[in-house]
């Protein structure tokens, strides 16, 4: 048995993406592994791909032209790396500096910096958001669990980046509804017991599932 199923439409009595945690132990690494399927499968309908066909390969309405990405604290760190920068290069080069001067750290997008030819180019390393995202319905539990992950992983992202004097605290003064929306999930989450999980963990399998499971 694995650790996670996903279960869906398919299963009877679900009207969206589900999941069924096997094992208590199970991390965020495990769940990712569970996850990554879902962008191809057929039986998942993805309201935005190409005549809902259940593919996200070669969708023409690429979510990632659009995207907001605020990444989460593993995700930047692993982009940082790869990319050979320290995180005052890549907030530079990367990031969206209106944004940043006003204190939220949501990656340069329309399209995404990293999207090029229709391809992420950072696809191993990308964001908590960006590989949780499907335009997919999603029963009420599994939504909450996928939200919790990637909003106290952005809220750790801000805890470091203030502490590490990345960023300054930014006026709210010219910040879109949008903006202000998710600057106030991650004041929301920043307070909680979960960011701390992202502040001491090195990679995704150090961070438990369990205290994110409503
Ligand atoms: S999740 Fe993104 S890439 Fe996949 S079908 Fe929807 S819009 Fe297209
Ligand atoms: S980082 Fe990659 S997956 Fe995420 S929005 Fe950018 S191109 Fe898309």
């Amino acid at each position: 048995m694995s650790k996670i199923d996903i279960i869906g439409p398919w299963s009877g009595g679900q009207t969206g993406v589900g999941l069924r945690v096997n094992d208590p132990e199970a991390d965020v690494a495990d769940l990712l592994e569970s996850w990554q399927p879902l962008c191809d499968d057929p039986r998942i309908i993805k309201k935005y791909g190409d005549q809902e066909s259940g593919v996200c390969k070669g969708c023409v309405n690429n979510c990632c032209s659009t995207a907001y990405v605020i990444p989460d604290l593993i995700a930047f760190k692993k982009m940082a790396a790869f990319l050979k920068l320290d995180y005052q290069d890549f907030i530079a080069g990367y990031f969206d500096p209106e944004k940043v001067k006003r204190g939220i750290l949501r990656m340069r997008p329309d399209p995404c910096i990293f999207l090029q030819d229709n391809i992420c180019t950072v696809y191993p390393h990308r964001s908590l958001i960006c590989r949780f995202y499907l335009c997919s319905d999603m029963e009420g539990d599994c939504e909450q669990l996928i939200y919790s992950l990637a909003w106290a992983g952005s809220a750790a992202l801000q805890v470091f980046a203030e502490k590490n004097q990345l960023i300054l605290p930014g006026k709210e003064a010219g910040l879109s509804s949008f903006d202000l929306m998710f600057k106030g999930l991650i004041e929301e989450y920043r307070h909680t017991p979960l960011v701390k999980l992202f502040l001491v963990a090195e990679d995704y399998s150090d961070i438990p599932l369990k205290p994110f499971l409503s």
